[in-house]
């Protein structure tokens, strides 16, 4: 069916990318195609400058495609409370006030850099995605979820979403609840380093988005037979 070979692994990202439906996913598929020219028996990228791939160069022709953040949806849910819709929202839309947001509005910083790693320029996209500090979070998480691994390159990977949460079964449920945790405990320690001057801790952040994520599994998606014991093994 497909005229080329692509990777196994390029295949997930694509297909993660692009999993809104399975037409949508074929279009974009042989979009990408066009990508590739055959040369000495195999396939090369021409996506970028030189022929060699690079997931740079594959995110940076995808965003293009994929248009501007503002046409990315965010999906409500009451499963989380209102504050963390609110910020999930606001991440997709680059609204939080980063130190990059707060210095396009002129608000004098000390510096630019991110208070997690120090090592690049603080964006929600960065915070969120590209940090160290997060994608640390993200990796144990997802181990603990039991999920396919996490495929992402933006936060509009990590949040948009066209299921309606209400209709997942229960661990897709746990899931939801889970990834909106962890973006609002990121976001709270994030906080706490550049206001309070704490010191970052990856613990503390897992141990926080098991906690408030079993609450709000457990009281406001309405299991509340769920014991601690088996969320934290994720046992459902
Ligand atoms: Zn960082």
């Amino acid at each position: 069916m497909h005229r080329f070979n692509m990777s196994i692994s390029l295949k997930l990202i694509v297909f993660k990318l692009f999993h809104k439906s399975k037409e949508e996913f074929e279009r974009k598929f042989f979009q990408l195609d066009s990508l590739f020219v055959q040369s000495e028996g195999g396939w090369k990228w021409i996506g970028d400058e030189g022929l060699n791939f690079s997931v740079k160069g594959l995110r940076r022709l995808i965003q293009e495609a994929a248009g501007s953040v503002a046409d990315w949806k965010y999906r409500r849910w009451k499963g989380v409370p209102g504050k963390v819709n609110l910020l999930a929202w606001r991440v997709l839309l680059d609204r939080i006030p980063s130190k990059i947001q707060l210095q396009k509005r002129n608000v004098p910083l000390v510096d630019l850099w991110c208070p997690f790693c120090g090592d690049a320029e603080e964006t929600s996209e960065h915070i969120f995605s590209g940090c160290s500090f997060s994608c640390y979070v993200w990796s144990v998480i997802e181990q603990w979820v039991k999920a396919p691994p996490f495929l992402f390159f933006s936060v509009k990977d990590i949040l948009e979403d066209d299921k309606d949460p209400r209709k997942g079964s229960k661990v897709e449920q746990a899931r939801k609840v889970v990834v909106l945790s962890c973006v609002w405990c990121l976001w709270l320690e994030r906080n706490r380093i550049v206001f309070k001057s704490c010191l970052s801790s990856r613990e503390r952040v897992l141990r926080e988005v098991k906690m408030w994520s079993f609450l709000w599994f457990k009281f406001r998606c309405n299991f509340p037979l769920v014991k601690w014991e088996d969320w934290v093994a994720f046992n459902l």
